[in-house]
């Protein structure tokens, strides 16, 4: 087995968002500089305002799309940046496409011009609405190319299959992760995914929004647990594709009423019209992750929830600025857009 290798200067896309900002936090406390690209469509300067201050982070406004240069040597491209949430990618179809295509291509010529190790974030969603579950990687995954989720699902498939052929073909050394819903402190509360939703809404007493029955699942990992398997991908020489995720799965129902318990809230379930091509169910199979990376979650559900409820509390927003479902975001989004 070779050993893990440590890292100098990490070049990190999407580096304000929820997970680059975690993961900009680990590198700097293993002693690595970051240098963070982000055109803030989806990310916040909030995320990074206690590293701006560290002459080892460097924050450059950019889109990733549009071009990627950085002066000076490179040993890591870690490429986050891309809208996650069904909302977000749902508003910025055509900049989904772009980041997951020009973007992955920047990022890729980035790290093989620094001879640096690259890493695509890839996402469960390759594995679209799934046949069988739980998902192990060798699961090619059931995606309706032209449905609601295909500017994300085929973007993410497109970056894997470049990420592939620069690694096979040019000898980029790569690695793709498929992160499983992941969530914790820095969700961005507009961000319409589950979470955020449904913890805003429990907090003030609102009703908790369940689209469809609530039977789907999901599968959520604690963001501490989803940096630890990235960062031991990158750390490794594999190329993957390597899921990373807590198979701890739950119905949305009862997620809504965990949280609520956890809460001690008195918000009512109101049920809405479950998105088109919405997963019915999602659970990772991470035998290759503890195989080939000796990684495995840690943190439970309740405690995920219980740390992450805390944030929620301690970052209120103003009353009048409730958490956005569905059918109000495009709106938030398009306030949020640009630096
Ligand atoms: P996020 O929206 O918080 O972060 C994404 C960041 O990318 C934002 O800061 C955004 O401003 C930036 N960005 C988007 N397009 C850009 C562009 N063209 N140029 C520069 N910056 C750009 O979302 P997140 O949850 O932190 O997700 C980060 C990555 O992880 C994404 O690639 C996402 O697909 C992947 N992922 C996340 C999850 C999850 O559960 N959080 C699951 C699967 C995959
Ligand atoms: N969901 C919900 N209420 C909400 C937000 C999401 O019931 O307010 C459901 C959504 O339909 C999906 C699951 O929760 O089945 C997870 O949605 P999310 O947007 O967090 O991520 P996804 O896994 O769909 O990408």
């Amino acid at each position: 087995m070779q050993p893990k290798r440590e890292f100098q200067r990490a070049v990190v896309t999407g580096g304000a968002g929820f997970l680059g900002s975690h993961l900009s936090d680990a590198l700097l406390a293993s002693g690595c500089e970051v240098i963070c690209v982000d055109n803030l469509c989806t990310g916040s300067r909030d995320n990074m305002r206690h590293l701006l201050d560290d002459p080892r982070f460097t924050f450059v406004l950019a889109d990733v799309s549009a071009g990627l240069h950085v002066e000076g040597p490179v040993d890591l491209v870690l490429h986050l940046a891309s809208p996650a949430s069904p909302v977000a990618y749902t508003e910025l179809a055509i900049e989904t496409l772009e980041v997951g295509s020009r973007g992955t291509s920047n990022a890729l010529e980035l790290a093989a011009e620094k001879g640096a190790r690259f890493i695509l974030a890839s996402t469960s969603e390759v594995y679209g609405d799934p046949l069988e579950s739980p998902q192990s990687e060798v699961y090619r995954g059931n995606v309706n190319p032209v449905g609601e989720r295909s500017m994300y699902d085929e973007a993410k498939r497109f970056g894997e299959a470049l990420t592939v052929a620069h690694a096979t073909r040019r000898g980029v050394d790569a690695g793709i992760v498929r992160i499983f819903n992941t969530y914790g402190p820095r969700l961005r509360s507009g961000d319409g995914r589950v979470i955020p939703n449904f913890i805003r809404q429990a907090l003030v007493d609102d009703p908790m929004t369940v689209y469809g029955d609530g039977t789907q699942t999901r599968s959520l990992c604690y963001v501490d647990d989803t940096v630890r398997g990235i960062l031991d991908l990158a750390a490794s020489h594999h190329l993957g594709p390597v899921n990373i995720g807590n198979p701890e799965e739950i119905t949305i129902t009862e997620l809504a009423e965990r949280i609520r318990g956890l809460i001690g809230s008195s918000s009512p379930l109101r049920h809405l019209d479950l998105p088109a091509d919405d997963p019915k169910r999602r659970c990772p199979d991470i035998l290759r992750a503890g195989t080939l990376l000796g990684w495995k979650p840690t943190v439970s559900l309740n405690d995920g929830l219980l740390r992450t409820i805390s944030w929620f509390e301690e970052n209120q927003e103003t009353p009048d600025e409730g958490p956005p479902v569905a059918e109000s975001l495009s709106q938030g989004l398009k306030e949020r857009t640009g630096p």
